[in-house]
């Protein structure tokens, strides 16, 4: 339907194609009026209270991008989550083209697509920048594209919030015996890593840890990283805050489109809603990377949170409970295990290559 307005007949269509880069085309040629460009409209909802540090604003920048870059053809309008679909509803409402973008993250999906979730984090698996070159470089944005095709939604990513922190701990970590029976907030993959090893894992949404924490519900809670744990004021309901973000070491957002939406823009218009993507999927970790580092000398230097190292013993039992967990998602189906073989691949690859190059100290 959308493409019939391109079409119009004679001097129209070479007016729109001669104005094009114009916002407004009041390009005047003599014997044709003066006619304003198509503006698509387009709704993206969201996995992400309404203007979210870091990821609701990240997909606000995606929006605003889509409109810069094809010079306000397409005007895309954000809402948070709950405002137009609860946020786990998000990859229903693209699917079912009932709105045309949506902006999250693949593991939420892991209930319908179990191995959605290689495509934004698992345990010790992928940095942020080795996420980029999976997905751009090595095949994994096809698989991805591949997963999502038959639910008539297209992948890109659309963020990154870079490797996050262990979490905030009310109880110390020594060794693995601190493990046992802690009740932690710590969802998905990690959670289940957890419970593995002894632990409780609790479901608790963002907006809730802080109380669970303060009221001593839960010893310990992982979120985000520095940037967002600054924000919800964890410091002040917990003591020490640990490291490494073993549970999500670069955490990929997605951007989805519905199908028939994309496939409905003119193809230049299609390469420039890709290209949004990109730019906002690098902006996003480039904002995590200087916030992070910025919140994390506020918590430490202003707040005076402790910061820790899960200690050896721990991350060696949750990633060996992690190889075998992220193993499992590959054994589904024929494409689950495909995905997985290519993740394995890249990842022993990369890791080799990680190992050598960052050796720094
Ligand atoms: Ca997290």
């Amino acid at each position: 339907m959308k493409r019939r307005h391109f079409v119009t007949a004679g001097a129209t269509a070479t007016l729109l194609t001669a104005c094009g880069q114009s916002k407004d085309c009041s390009i005047s040629t003599a014997g044709a009026s003066t006619e304003k460009q198509e503006v698509i409209k387009w709704t993206m909802v969201t996995t992400w209270p309404p203007g979210f540090q870091g990821l609701g604003t990240g997909a606000e920048y995606l929006a605003e991008q889509i409109n810069k870059l094809s010079n306000g053809r397409i005007k895309v309008k954000v809402y948070g989550a709950g405002e137009l679909v609860p946020a786990l509803q998000v990859f229903d409402a693209v699917s079912s083209g009932s709105v045309q973008m949506g902006h999250g993250a693949s593991y939420y999906w892991k209930g319908k697509l179990p191995s959605a979730s290689f495509f934004s984090s698992v345990p010790f698996g992928l940095s942020a920048q080795e996420m980029n070159s999976w997905l751009l470089k090595g095949g994994g944005l096809e698989l991805w594209q591949e997963l999502y095709a038959p639910f008539n939604v297209f992948p890109m990513p659309g963020g990154n919030t870079d490797i996050q922190m262990a979490g905030w701990f009310n109880k110390e970590i020594k060794s693995l015996e601190d493990i046992q029976g802690l009740k932690m907030r710590i969802p998905g993959l990690g959670g289940e890593v957890l419970k593995r090893a002894g632990g409780t894992p609790e479901l608790i949404a963002g907006g809730e840890i802080f109380s669970a924490l303060e009221m001593g519900r839960i010893d310990a809670a992982e979120f985000v990283g520095p940037f967002n744990d600054l924000a919800f004021g964890f410091y002040k309901a917990a003591k020490f805050y640990y490291y490494p973000g073993w549970q999500e070491p670069g955490t990929t957002l997605e951007a989805i489109i519905n199908k028939e939406a994309m496939e409905s823009l003119p193809q230049d218009l299609q390469e420039i809603v890709k290209a949004a993507c990109l730019v906002a999927n690098n902006d996003m970790l480039a904002e995590f990377t200087l916030q992070n580092s910025k919140a994390l000398k506020t918590l430490v230097e202003k707040h005076g949170v402790i910061l820790k190292k899960l200690p050896k013993d721990v991350l060696d039992k949750f990633q060996e409970i992690s190889e075998e967990l992220v193993k499992e998602l590959g054994e589904n189906d024929e494409l689950s295990n495909k995905i997985y073989a290519s993740y394995l691949a890249f990842k022993e690859s990369a890791i080799e290559w990680r190992q050598i190059s960052q050796s720094l100290s």
